[in-house]
């Protein structure tokens, strides 16, 4: 794909891009008892991905985020799914970590109950079901000032700056 890719990334991501390279081009110093990105999958869930580190001695699997602050719903997400694929794979795992590389903090969380299995599982299935027909609502007024009407299948309507 061509492209400048930092002109699409916001700096954020652009940090957190660094950090998962780092690990997949095993510049990341690798520890014996330490396994990073792990390609992982789910047949139970139908979703696959990377872990970021699971440390094997302790059973804990670490997701580090370049800053963190507060530990946003999707990123509970993200590493509930991990766990399942990993648990699936036959991998044992009794602890669960964000850690905030800027400020070298570590934020333990608990081990995913039945409920939030249940609530990711409903999650993935909103992404599988979902059809941007039945949330794109197009109002004429709008779409006549808006700049991407001529590209856009969702309208019949030019835009006024033609
Ligand atoms: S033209 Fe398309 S993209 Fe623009 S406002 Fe209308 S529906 Fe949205």
């Amino acid at each position: 794909m061509g492209g400048d890719e930092n002109l699409v990334t916001a700096p954020p991501q652009a940090q957190g891009k660094e950090i998962h390279l780092s690990i997949d081009n095993k510049t990341y110093s690798t520890h014996k008892n330490e396994i990073t990105s792990l390609s992982v999958y789910s047949n139970e869930l139908g979703v696959i991905g990377k872990i970021d580190i699971y440390k094997t001695k302790e059973k804990l699997l670490v997701e580090r985020k370049y800053k963190l602050s507060t530990i946003y719903q999707g990123q509970y997400y993200q590493i509930w799914a991990q766990y399942f694929c990993m648990t699936e794979m036959g991998y044992s795992i009794n602890k669960l970590a964000f850690y905030s590389l800027s400020d070298n903090k570590l934020f333990p969380i608990n081990i995913p109950t039945t409920e939030n299995k249940n609530e990711l599982i409903n999650f993935i299935n909103q992404f599988k079901n979902y059809n941007p027909a039945d949330v794109i609502q197009t109002n004429k007024n709008k779409c006549s000032h808006c700049i991407y009407s001529n590209l856009c299948d969702k309208t019949e309507v030019n835009n006024v700056y033609e």
